[in-house]
């Protein structure tokens, strides 16, 4: 299948609409050296129709949305959906005006495995699942075949993801479906399923027994920052912030992510979805009043779909108007995509050569300082008290 330029494995994003489009089944989804997923084609089933290429979406130019670009800080109105939200809840607002109105919500959940994969809900009871950022790729398993059925059927659908799952979906359906929203988020990148696997067996190594929770941004010892809560089988807990742990330090140095990500085409104002939604990262400069320790999403509306449902919900949120170049200031990756490091390339030549201890000290050049191994165990509330107590 030499003539079809799918496999650039490069460029590939492992958004998987190739292998949904193709109508003769003769793309397999593979998990390359590094853990991330990416197309086969087989040569016996391929009938050279090119559809797959026709249609990828990084092989060709892709629509982008935004017909408009209309920029708010946004907070949950309800502290309990916010605090269990990575930044203000605002993708749990937009979420459960779909499910009050009998429609379907896709976004991305830990499996058994704790690793990352795109499930549909239509029950709020579930809606805890999608919450939260998982700083791992996901995996969209056949989720645009399914919401296609779901739209066809007249449901409405949310779709939330990556924006280069997004462009994936949007070129999988090839249609306008009014029954369909999307909401992508402002993405650093994806480090890979078996990088995050590895850690994980570390971790269980290091504390004797097995992860059974892991919660990238939990809120309950630090407020809205960069814990992760760890539960083990031995019902133990561990908060660690992202400044001591190697895993963690190494996805937002951008050490670690798929080689895509360091080219990505999504990495801009133009953007593929309805509504965008980030981390108000510094808003406290922008506007004092308006910040809260439990968090702040900034919440860009990029379409006249993405504006109607969004006022639908305005009565659930405090909110306020704001500016791209303001959310811009602190998300770099609404301009451009992350810097790859240097160090990239051996991380993943040496994920299955080395002991994971080994692997940290070596490849992921990890040696967190006192100063933070001190700072994680003071929560933050203390450590605010403290500074004023030094200060008078
Ligand atoms: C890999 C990744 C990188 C990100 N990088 C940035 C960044 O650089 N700057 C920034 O401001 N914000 C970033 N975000 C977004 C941010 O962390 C929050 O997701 C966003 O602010 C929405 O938060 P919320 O409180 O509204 O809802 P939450 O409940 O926290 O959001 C949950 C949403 O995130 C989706 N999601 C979670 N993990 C994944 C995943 N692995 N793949 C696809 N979708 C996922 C869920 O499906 C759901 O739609 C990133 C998110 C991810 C997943």
């Amino acid at each position: 299948m030499n003539n079809i330029n799918l496999l650039d494995k490069r460029i590939c994003t492992g958004c998987r609409m190739c292998e949904q489009i193709c109508p003769f089944e003769a793309i397999k989804i593979v998990k390359n050296a590094e853990g991330f997923i990416e197309p086969m084609i087989m040569q016996d089933k391929c009938k050279m129709c090119g559809l797959c290429a026709q249609n990828c979406p990084q092989l060709n130019s892709n629509k982008i949305n935004a017909q408009m670009q209309v920029v708010y800080a946004v907070k949950n109105k309800n502290l309990e959906e916010r605090k269990q939200s990575s930044s203000g809840g605002a993708f749990s607002v937009l979420a459960n005006y779909v499910l009050d109105n009998n429609g379907i919500v896709y976004g991305c959940a830990l499996n058994n495995d704790l690793l990352p994969e795109h499930i549909a809900i239509s029950d709020k009871q579930e809606l805890h699942k999608l919450r939260g950022s998982k700083y791992v790729q996901s995996d969209t398993k056949n989720t645009y075949k399914e919401a296609r059925k779901d739209l066809n059927n007249g449901q409405i659908v949310l779709y939330s993801g990556t924006p280069c799952q997004i462009a994936g979906l949007k070129a999988f359906l090839d249609k306008e479906y009014k029954n369909l929203i999307t909401i992508d988020l402002v993405c650093h990148g994806v480090p890979s399923p078996k990088l995050f696997r590895k850690y994980l067996d570390w971790l269980e190594q290091k504390y004797k027994a097995k992860v059974i929770q892991y919660e990238f941004r939990n809120k309950e010892k630090n407020g809205w920052g960069l814990t992760s809560k760890i539960i083990f089988s031995n019902n133990k807990i561990k908060y660690i912030n992202a400044s001591i742990d190697p895993y963690y330090n190494a996805f937002l140095k951008s050490d670690t992510y798929r080689e895509v990500c360091y080219s990505c085409k999504y990495a801009n104002e133009n953007r593929v979805s309805d509504i965008t939604l980030a981390d108000y990262w510094g808003i406290q400069d922008k506007n004092i009043e308006f910040y809260d320790e439990n968090g702040v999403s900034a919440v860009i509306i990029n379409t006249k779909r993405g504006m109607e449902i969004f006022e639908k919900v305005l009565p659930k949120c405090d909110y306020v108007v704001s500016k791209i170049s303001d959310v811009e200031e602190k998300n770099h990756n609404l301009k451009t995509p992350s810097m790859r490091s240097n160090i990239r390339n051996d991380i993943y030549n040496q994920l299955d050569k080395k002991e994971f201890k080994e692997f940290i000290k070596e490849n992921l050049k990890f040696k967190p300082n006192l100063k933070d191994i001190l700072k994680n165990l003071v929560p933050t509330a203390l450590k605010k008290q403290i500074k004023k107590f030094i200060r008078k």
